[in-house]
């Protein structure tokens, strides 16, 4: 069966009104983004649906593809025909037998060309007719497991049978911009996804502490970084050089604390570089009880140096849901490597997990303030894509 037009369903859009116009410009940039690779297809955008005409390029490449792409309901494969009803029976025939004999079919004719020469009724008698004389497939009307379509537009006609859902969600991008912080671990990929799949576009902050941590620990966040920007088409990766900044953290604090200290700098860090990169919002990958880190008294205390919304996407998840959905997107296997990151190094035997903020404070009476700023100042920003030979550092 030679398919020749995708039909791309929107779900949600559709529900929202006056920015429907928006959204559905920025679905069909991403989906023109995600198929950089068929340089031969063409998109076409309507109010309530999208085309891809395939233009020769291979149909099933382009569907494994369009499923990473948000805001994408359902798609369809298609036949696009003259407004012929023979041609259109055959391709219905055609289109069928790709599927197993033993499943019951039904056709659903729509016409929004009213002047065709056939009802809707009238059409699918025919269509049916022909299938039922040339194979030996059943139909069943109430209950089918095959819904042969058959769209009579105004200029043309359409053929199409399977619907395979897509990735849902709004297209990346309609819901602004936010700061990932992106740790080698299985959760913050997982909150990456989460987040772009609600269309907020995402740059990434990586505190890396070499020596203690490696390259390749590095080289894995990038990676995973790879993985992930097949849902937007880059990611911006902010490299931030923690060293000098964590070690001075264990001269002020006592045995218990440098967890908490840490990631209030972290987050005093990701604020600015947020703001300096109009990113409206912080994500990180915490979830309730996870580690001595994320408890609410934890929150709080390190949550309070700075004012931006911080998102955790999967603050209320099982450990065993986010791996479910690590594994779904593919960063599992990659994320269990076993490369240091630089808070199980430093991880102290007892860390506190109700601190306070006024403790916290007691241990933050020096120039924090300079080494943030050189640790921003020393920052490298990578820019990752899908394909490892496209990324390039500036
Ligand atoms: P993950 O599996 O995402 O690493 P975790 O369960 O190991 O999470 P923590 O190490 O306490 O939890 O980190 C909580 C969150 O803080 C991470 O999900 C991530 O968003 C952020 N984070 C931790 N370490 C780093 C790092 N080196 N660079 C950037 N962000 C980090
Ligand atoms: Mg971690």
């Amino acid at each position: 069966m030679e398919y020749n037009h995708i039909l791309i369903r929107f779900g949600e859009l559709t529900t929202k009104g006056k920015n429907k116009k928006d959204f559905i410009r920025r679905l069909k940039e991403n989906t023109k983004h995600a198929l950089v690779n068929f340089p031969n297809v063409k998109i076409e955008s309507q109010h309530d649906r999208m085309f891809i005409v395939l233009n020769g390029e291979d149909a099933y490449d382009v569907c494994d593809v369009l499923k990473n792409v948000f805001g994408i309901y359902s798609f369809s494969l298609a036949k696009k025909c003259e407004k012929n009803i023979d041609e259109i029976a055959d391709a219905a025939l055609a289109m069928i037998r790709e599927e197993d004999e033993s499943k019951k079919f039904k056709v659903v004719a729509r016409r929004s060309d009213k002047s065709f020469s056939m009802n809707s009724d009238e059409i699918n008698r025919y269509v049916a007719t022909r299938i039922l004389v040339n194979s030996n497939f059943k139909v069943d009307v109430h209950n089918p497991d095959i819904k042969v379509q058959v769209e009579i537009r105004p200029d043309c006609a359409y053929v199409l049978t399977k619907v395979i859902m897509g990735a849902g969600g709004y297209p990346v991008g309609v819901g602004g911009k936010a700061l990932v912080m992106l740790s080698g671990g299985i959760d913050s990929p997982v909150a990456s996804y989460l987040t772009m799949k609600r269309g907020i576009e995402i740059e990434c902050v990586h505190y890396a502490s070499p020596p203690y941590t490696s390259d390749r620990a590095q080289e894995k966040v990038l990676e995973l970084a790879r993985k992930l920007s097949g849902y937007q088409g880059k990611i911006k990766v902010h490299v931030v050089p923690f060293t000098d900044l964590q070690l001075e953290i264990y001269k002020h604090a006592n045995e218990a604390y440098p967890i908490t200290i840490m990631r209030r700098m972290m987050y005093r860090i990701a604020e600015r570089i947020a703001e300096r990169n109009n990113c409206l919002a912080i994500v990180n990958g915490e979830s309730v009880g996870q580690v001595a880190s994320q408890t609410l008294e934890s929150m709080n205390t390190i949550n309070s140096v700075i004012t931006m919304p911080v998102l955790r996407p999967v603050v209320t998840y099982d450990k065993l849901e986010i791996i479910d959905i690590a594994k779904h997107i593919d960063t599992y296997e990659l994320s269990i490597q076993p490369f240091e990151d630089c808070c199980t190094i430093f991880t102290p035997k007892n860390p506190v997990t109700k601190p306070t903020i006024k403790k916290a404070q007691s241990f933050e009476n020096w120039d924090y303030e300079s080494m943030i700023e050189d640790c921003i100042a020393n920052t490298t920003t990578i820019v990752i894509t899908p394909k490892k030979e496209n990324s390039n550092l500036f």
